[in-house]
């Protein structure tokens, strides 16, 4: 059995396809790779938690309950696969609003190694904005880019065509 270690997924454009504040479950499509990255990841023993900001919250587009509805369908399609989140974090905040918890600022990372007990030190968090690479490079984990984008950031050691590769570079650097 592997060391529990933690990754931090975003949503949109990550797991699911980025529909721009999404606002309808039924809206929810799944990203080519998704599914397989995710269980490649569990079953190398990460824990996996979402930090996703929603902003269209605090802009008026859609409220709280909208976007809790939009988690649950999105658990609700990956249980079938064994997959679950061990803590889904949200910032419902506008950018305006200066908030802790809007990526790339730290706090739904400290959400995360707080509710699940693992270090940030040994974290990962996957997303496909320079905003989730800051979240990395601000709480000491590595960042991974799901992009066509090649262009390296601060804290980000690889860039993925999908979840499934970028699962594949984690697997390989932890063990090495
Ligand atoms: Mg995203
Ligand atoms: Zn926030």
């Amino acid at each position: 059995m592997s060391e529990p270690f933690l990754v931090m997924l975003d949503r949109d454009g990550t797991i699911n396809v980025d529909k721009h504040y999404l606002a309808d479950p039924a809206g929810l499509d799944l990203l080519p790779g998704a599914v397989d990255g995710l269980v490649k990841l569990r079953d190398a023993g990460a824990v996996l938690c979402i930090v996703t900001n929603q902003s269209g919250i605090g802009r008026g587009y859609f409220d709280r309950t909208t976007a809790d509805s939009i988690n649950d369908a999105l658990v609700e399609m990956l249980k079938p696969h064994g997959i679950t989140f061990a803590h889904i974090a949200l910032c419902p905040h506008a950018p305006d609003e200066v908030c802790e918890c809007r990526k790339p600022a730290p706090g739904m990372a400290l959400e995360c190694a707080q509710a699940t007990g693992l270090a940030l030190a040994d974290s990962w968090v996957i997303g496909d904005k320079a905003s989730d690479v800051g979240l990395a490079n601000n709480t000491g984990g590595r960042g991974i880019l799901i992009s066509g984008e090649t262009d390296i950031q601060a804290g980000q050691v690889f860039t993925a065509p999908s979840l499934s590769e970028a699962a594949d570079y984690i697997l390989q650097a932890r063990a090495s």
